[in-house]
């Protein structure tokens, strides 16, 4: 009979490994995004690209479309858009304020559950929001990612045998994570006041725009 070859273990960035990253895989697993979730992007990225002559407005629940020269009609293509995005994650994300009850939120839920940093953001980030997360005492696991996020959460939460939940702005990053686990409680929160009223919601996912309500809530749904 053949032996089982020994295959060289590589990293999976698909399917990061929870133990890797300090979390217990027997307790519950809360899965938190960053920008309008935990820190507010808008007013951050609004108030950085107001220092190189652009101005954001609130019209749509979007971000390349909401950016304009000042006093323009239109807003700047997606070229320039995606630059801008870029350099403010390579350079100026680690300005960002938290959203307001965030931090407490999190820092009362810590004994209750694992908790993961979910970010969809480019890989250049990675310091500048780890630092953040640390000048804020907000938990340090963390994971920069891109795409629907319900493939990658799947992974993880396939990795406890405790409850799991998610939280995210963008319901198509709630949907995916409800296609791909469906045992996950999903909760929609968006932190900008401005944005609220633009931001879609969906009868599939609890919307709850304050953090303390939230945390709640999550409790609640891990217990
Ligand atoms: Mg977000």
């Amino acid at each position: 009979m053949a032996e089982p070859t020994a295959l060289p273990s590589a990293p999976n960035l698909q399917s990061p490994s929870l133990e890797r990253l300090g979390l217990a895989t027997d307790r519950p697993l809360v899965i938190v995004d960053v920008d309008e979730v935990l820190g507010l992007f808008m007013r951050g990225f609004g108030a950085w690209i107001a220092e190189r002559g652009y101005e954001l407005r609130f019209e749509r629940f979007a971000l390349f479309q909401n950016i304009y020269r000042p006093g323009a009609a239109e807003n700047v293509d997606l070229a320039e858009g995606r630059e801008l995005f870029n350099d403010f994650f390579a350079t100026g994300c680690g300005e960002l304020e938290p959203a307001p009850g965030a931090v407490e939120a999190l820092r009362r839920l810590k004994p209750k559950a694992e908790i993961l940093i979910l970010s969809n953001a480019p890989a250049s980030a990675e310091q500048l929001r780890g630092d953040w997360l640390k000048k804020h005492g907000l938990p340090p696991a963390l994971i920069l990612s891109s795409g629907p996020k319900g493939p990658i959460t799947a992974a993880l939460t396939a990795q406890t045998s405790g409850k799991t939940a998610f939280v995210d702005d963008l319901l198509s990053n709630l949907d995916s994570v409800a296609e791909h686990c469906p045992a996950t409680a999903t909760f929609q929160h968006v932190a900008d006041l401005r944005l609220r009223p633009l931001a879609p919601r969906s009868e599939r996912h609890l919307r709850i725009d304050d953090w303390a309500d939230l945390g709640e809530a999550i409790e609640a749904a891990i217990s």
